[in-house]
């Protein structure tokens, strides 16, 4: 599996601390999210299988 290092939703590079990395609840491909879309509770879209949450 690749690991991800820019963010699912906004495409920031995952490179500070605070970010979260998690698998897909649908397909289980990796996802990632920088603090910043976490605390602001951004919706992110999976890539492969298009799952959207937030
Ligand atoms: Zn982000
Ligand atoms: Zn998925």
């Amino acid at each position: 599996m690749e690991k991800v290092n820019y963010c699912t939703s906004c495409g920031v590079h995952l490179s500070d601390k605070g970010f979260a990395r998690f698998a897909c609840p649908e397909c289980d491909t990796e996802l990632g999210r920088c603090i910043k879309c976490r605390q602001q509770s951004n919706n992110y879209v999976c890539p492969k299988c298009g799952f959207m949450g937030p």
